[in-house]
């Protein structure tokens, strides 16, 4: 069999698994990517969660050394939930971003690339392959652009003509020479609606991101988040979607062609109250499974604290004072002492406040007292 007819088998094997799109690329290194990503250390606009060797994320062959092409796949998400539950304002509620709405994408798409790499196998016994998703030292994204799976949007997102750019990526590289497919063209054009929707201003410039000013690498951070941030991230548990939603090639694009990926209402916008005094093993039980989780906890309990701040609820106030005096964590007990600030009132909550800052002994903690006290 020549390689193009491999190919050709290959593609339609991926639609048989459920792949939504296959794109097939050459092995040779990404150097305009490797320009890219040294001026994004330069200027401290990485998020500090990508692999950290650049060599690595730019040459495919230090992964395999014998690699021919990468194959790039793609799977579409859905953007809207069937039935999702009220937020009302005796049960607020938080949100998950849709890319850990079902189960973590990267088990989905790992489990695509294991089968592409066994149909691959049983085809080309001695075939070498290199699997990867999003973890991995590859860029995904600039994989996928080469592939020719979407152009890179002004977003820093893959748009993909067919499914927009609400799609996960993986790789593969093989040791097979498969013909490369053509990059698209870029059709963002003038629009600029992603760079000016964003609350942060983090899109410093097109295709170019801010990762220290991104509210969706915000969310997942462990330390205390910055004010001007905690105004902003709303009721955003985790991730952010504005400037994808924005995106005139997202217009109506709803995909629900992966049992996976379809979201239990209650995980991907679940009631934020409970979130507060929710066990590691309960948090595992209800969350372990979506992408959403990998920080663990602390993150999105912080963010939950925020959301029920940002929504005055005022029948969060035992539990956050609670917090306050009983939680291990500064970040938690801090948190929750500038959340009191933000939805109680000067008669009742001050005592709590002051009771606890003559407790007190971590220096981020009374600080944020201190802000609590002002709020008030
Ligand atoms: S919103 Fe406009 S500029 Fe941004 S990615 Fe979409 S098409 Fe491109």
């Amino acid at each position: 069999m020549t390689n193009a007819q491999l190919k050709e088998k290959l593609i339609a094997y991926s639609k048989e698994i459920g792949i939504d799109k296959i794109g097939f690329a050459s092995s040779d290194p990404f150097l305009s990517l490797k320009d890219r990503l040294e001026t994004q250390q330069e200027l401290g606009y990485a998020s500090g969660f990508e692999h950290r060797n650049i060599e690595e994320r730019v040459h495919p062959k230090t992964h395999l050394p014998e690699a021919r092409s990468i194959i790039s796949i793609a799977m579409a998400y859905p953007t809207r939930m069937k039935h999702p539950p009220k937020s009302t304002k005796e049960e607020r509620r938080g949100m998950f971003s849709r890319s850990s709405w079902g189960k973590d994408y990267h088990h989905v798409l790992n489990d695509r690339l294991n089968k592409l790499i066994a149909f691959l196998k049983q085809e080309v016994p001695e075939a070498k392959t290199k699997a990867m998703v999003d973890t991995g030292a590859l860029s995904d994204r600039a994989v996928a652009e080469r592939a020719g799976i979407g152009w890179s949007g002004k977003n820093t997102f893959i748009i993909t003509p067919e499914f927009g750019s609400f799609v996960y990526l993986g790789d593969l590289i093989t040791s097979i020479p498969f013909e490369p497919d053509e990059p698209l063209t870029d059709l963002c054009g003038s629009c600029t609606k992603c760079i000016d929707a964003c609350p942060t201003g983090a899109l410093e410039q097109a295709g170019q991101l801010n990762a220290q000013k991104c509210l969706s690498f915000l969310t997942q951070t462990k330390g205390f988040l910055d004010d001007e941030y905690r105004e902003k991230i709303g009721n955003h548990l985790y991730g952010w979607d504005t400037c994808q939603l924005v995106c005139p090639y997202n217009k109506g694009v709803d995909f629900h062609s992966h049992t996976e990926m379809e979201p239990d209402p209650e995980v991907a916008k679940p009631k934020l109250l409970p979130l507060l005094t929710m066990s590691n093993r309960e948090f595992k039980d209800r969350f372990g499974d979506i992408a959403g989780a990998w920080r663990g906890k602390k993150p999105i309990q912080r963010n939950a604290i925020i959301a029920l701040a940002h929504f005055r609820d005022q029948s969060a106030l035992p539990t956050l004072t609670e917090l306050l005096k009983n939680d291990p964590r500064p970040v938690i007990r801090g948190t929750a002492a500038w959340a009191i600030g933000k939805i109680g009132e000067k008669e009742s909550e001050e005592a709590v406040l002051l009771s606890a800052k003559k407790e007190e002994k971590d220096e981020d903690v009374l600080n944020e007292i201190n802000k609590g006290l002002d709020l008030l």
